[in-house]
């Protein structure tokens, strides 16, 4: 690799962290970045790319744009535009299609239409019209019709769905995961509620070329930074040659201290992708599938991207399991309860000691983050490192 001084940032990984860091040093503090990235292509799991049947697929699951936040929407619409799209999912469940989050709508398909009055009201008298409670909270409802609700949801929702996911029910799991899927009272069937939510009109990996397209800015791609790095006590070394300009890292932080306290534990997943020669294969961007079958979902990508072919589709289905650290098996979900979280502490207070070591992105910092999350940290992250900056050059 070309000498380390012709860098004065580094970047470990090509998604949005590392992307969104890149571009942001390069162009408002004027720094020569150089990003490594072990796959073959940018865009960390966003990336997407055109299979052999010509449809456009996300080969590490489906991903939907969503945000309230100003800053990262207007942010990332310099590299792209938008396909102006709202996520629908519906629940396959013994055979009818619910919408998810289970709503107003799913209530009047669930229940016949008296009791499903009946609920209605009593949920807004309850919690209030608008309101996301999450399945936990239903569930500690004491009124017995509120309480027989949180059981059907929770049954025909949640469990099999959760453990097909995660390997735990939900009462086990940290609350932050299934509240993502609240239970939500109105009619709105959109999946995300966010003020801003769309797909890049060109696809992720088109608005990753424009975000890294930039003079400053080198991308190594197929390059395991782990061949080049080693880190001797609080110094970072690159080639053998101290580095000591930022090093951003956004991958697992466990396999970047060789796993000296264990392994982190992850969730993988397994995509399984069918083309057929029809147009349309299901009505919505995605089915879950929360009282069946092995897969948690199925997503078909036209429907998300608006790509318009006649006679040709493709879906993938979603299988998750444990993450065994195996040649070619990706990290997707921290799996987060109190005994990784302090596992996890114990790597970064082994990072904290590396003084221009940053752990940046949703393995590094073992959350489980939303890609509008991510950009955020990286603008934020970004904004601390170009001030350092500007004080050093006082
Ligand atoms: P990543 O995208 O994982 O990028 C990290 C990069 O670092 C990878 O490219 C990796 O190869 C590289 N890397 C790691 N180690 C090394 C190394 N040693 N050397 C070189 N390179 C390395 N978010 C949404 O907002 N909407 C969605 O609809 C959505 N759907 C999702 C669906 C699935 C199935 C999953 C798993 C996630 C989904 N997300 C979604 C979350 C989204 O994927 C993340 O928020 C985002 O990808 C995180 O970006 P990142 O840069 O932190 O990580
Ligand atoms: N969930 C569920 N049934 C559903 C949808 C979600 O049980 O139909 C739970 C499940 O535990 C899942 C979590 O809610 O892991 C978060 O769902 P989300 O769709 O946000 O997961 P992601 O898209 O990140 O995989």
């Amino acid at each position: 690799m070309e000498h380390q001084c012709s860098y004065d940032c580094l970047i470990i990984g090509a998604g949005f962290a590392g992307a969104v860091a890149a571009r942001e040093l390069a162009q408002r503090g004027n720094q020569r970045v150089l990003v490594l990235e072990q796959r073959s292509h940018i865009g960390g799991n966003a990336y997407d790319c055109y299979n052999d049947d010509g449809v456009l697929i996300h080969q590490y699951g489906p991903h939907i744009f969503h945000t309230n936040n100003q800053r990262v929407y207007d942010y990332l619409s310099q590299f792209t535009h938008w396909y102006p799209y709202e996520h629908k999912v519906v629940g396959a469940i013994h055979g009818q299609y619910l919408p998810i989050p289970f709503n107003f709508h799913s209530l009047h398909m669930a229940f016949p239409e008296e009791q499903a009055q009946q609920l209605e009201q009593l949920l807004t008298d309850t919690y209030g019209h608008g309101r996301k409670v999450t399945i936990l909270e239903l569930r500690k409802s004491r009124h017995p019709a509120l309480k027989a609700l949180a059981d059907y949801v929770y049954q025909n929702v949640f469990a099999y769905y959760t453990q097909k996911q995660w390997g735990t029910a939900p009462e086990d799991m940290d609350p932050s995961v299934t509240a993502r899927v609240p239970v939500l009272l109105s009619q709105d069937d959109r999946y995300f509620q966010d003020i801003y939510q769309g797909m890049p009109a060109e696809g992720y990996t088109k608005l990753f070329e424009a975000m890294l397209d930039h003079p400053h800015i080198t991308v190594r791609t197929k390059t395991d930074a782990r061949d080049h790095l080693t880190i001797q006590e609080q110094t970072i070394l690159l080639d053998g040659v101290p580095f000591s300009g930022p090093v951003i890292y956004t991958g697992a932080v466990d396999a970047l201290f060789d796993h000296v306290f264990g392994r982190l534990p992850y969730r993988t997943l397994d995509f399984s992708f069918e083309t057929y020669p029809q147009t349309e294969y299901q009505t919505h961007g995605t089915v879950n599938y929360t009282v069946s079958e092995a897969y948690t979902r199925i997503t078909e990508f036209k429907h998300l991207t608006g790509q318009k072919l006649e006679g040709k589709t493709t879906i993938a289905k979603e299988y998750s399991r444990a993450y065994t650290g195996a040649e070619g098996e990706i990290p997707y979900y921290a799996i987060l309860n109190p005994d990784n979280l302090s596992l996890y502490a114990k790597y970064r207070a082994l990072a904290q000691k590396i003084p221009n070591l940053h752990l940046l992105g949703r393995l590094a910092e073992y959350r489980y983050y939303n890609m509008d999350a991510i950009v955020a940290q990286a603008l934020s992250l970004s904004d601390d490192l170009l001030k350092e900056q500007e004080n050093k050059a006082l």
